[in-house]
């Protein structure tokens, strides 16, 4: 099994020092792999999720209010942010006033940023971190952190990163990691559909896709999508399209963070053309089309199964 052995989890274990408690809340794909991880890592995990689900190495507590009730840092990784704001109003009043909040979960900014201020207004310290990595690198130990906040509160959360991720960055005040999780998610979005689209023109054109692999992955086309997550199957690395599109990296949760990004965009009055048109074309696909369920990389047998008309 893999499991993280950061800097963090080592001083724990040669010491005799008291092991934090983390109260985490939502225990779903990515959360239960990551509070297993720091319970793991010698913390006492406190969990909670209304699912019911646990979390191996954690204890489970009867409400979100138990399990922050002795947490020294609070960790939320939960579906959307309106289940975000209604769980910090439900927990704010019961965490202690020196600990650490931190939302692993992906929100809009304006979401984040509320939290963080009803956070600040308990003295609780708050960083929005999303992730990038998935289940497996929840499970690995090898997220991604993009954090907002402040510095203090970033460096006492930095521990906890090093024992469920391979990198933090600390990407400016609150929000900031959201922020730059949905322009991340959106130029993805965009590229995976240009990957595609360019995948099912090349097959109308009678271009081998290995060829087609071959030159792109190594020309001025190349691109994530291309290069380490290839929509083609049996074409570069091995890829959720080797394995019937299973996901990976889910079409309607694509959906979720373009429907984010354009959220953000018309906030702040961003002209984001490529990001609206990808955000259609995925609601599309799941909606109507037969893509919830499958991998994001799945447009590409949309693609190739249709002509300009469809
Ligand atoms: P999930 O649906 O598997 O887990 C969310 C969990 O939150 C569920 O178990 C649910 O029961 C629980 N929950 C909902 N409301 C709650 C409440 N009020 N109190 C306590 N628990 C509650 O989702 P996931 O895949 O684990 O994703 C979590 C977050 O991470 C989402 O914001 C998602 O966008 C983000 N994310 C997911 C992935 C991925 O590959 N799955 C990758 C990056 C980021």
């Amino acid at each position: 099994m893999l499991r993280p052995l950061g800097t963090a989890a080592l001083k724990l274990e040669d010491t005799n020092v008291t092991q934090p408690t983390v109260g985490f809340i939502g225990l779903g794909n990515m959360g239960a792999p990551m509070a297993a991880n720091l319970a793991a890592a010698g913390y006492n995990v406190i969990g909670f999720d209304t699912a019911g689900t646990t979390a191996e190495g954690a204890s489970v507590a009867g409400s979100a209010a138990d399990a922050v009730r002795d947490a020294d840092i609070v960790i939320t990784m939960l579906p959307d942010g309106n289940i975000l704001r209604a769980v910090a109003a439900d927990i704010l009043p019961h965490t202690k006033s020196d600990a650490l909040f931190i939302d692993c979960s992906t929100v809009d900014v304006e979401s984040a940023r509320a939290v963080a201020a009803e956070a600040a207004a308990a003295s609780v310290l708050f960083v929005d971190a999303p992730v990038s990595g998935g289940i497996g690198g929840a499970t690995a130990g090898t997220l991604t952190f993009m954090t907002g906040g402040t510095v203090a509160a970033f460096e006492r959360a930095r521990p906890l990163f090093d024992v469920m991720g391979q990198k933090a960055v600390h990407c400016g005040e609150a929000g900031a990691g959201q922020a730059a999780k949905i322009c991340n998610n959106m130029i993805l979005g965009a590229t995976m559909i240009a990957t595609c689209e360019a995948f099912a023109l090349a097959d109308k054109l009678g271009l081998d896709r290995q060829k087609m692999f071959d030159v792109v992955s190594t020309s001025s086309g190349y691109s994530w999508s291309m290069n380490a997550y290839c929509p083609a199957p049996g074409v570069g690395p091995q890829s959720p399209s080797d394995n019937d599109y299973t996901p990976g990296f889910a079409a309607e949760l694509m959906l979720k963070d373009l429907g984010l990004s354009q959220q953000a965009a018309e906030a702040v009055d961003a002209d984001t053309p490529m990001g609206a048109a990808a955000l259609e074309l995925y609601r599309r696909f799941v909606e109507q089309e037969g893509g919830r369920g499958k991998d994001f990389s799945a447009m590409l047998p949309r693609f190739a199964g249709r002509g300009r008309d469809a």
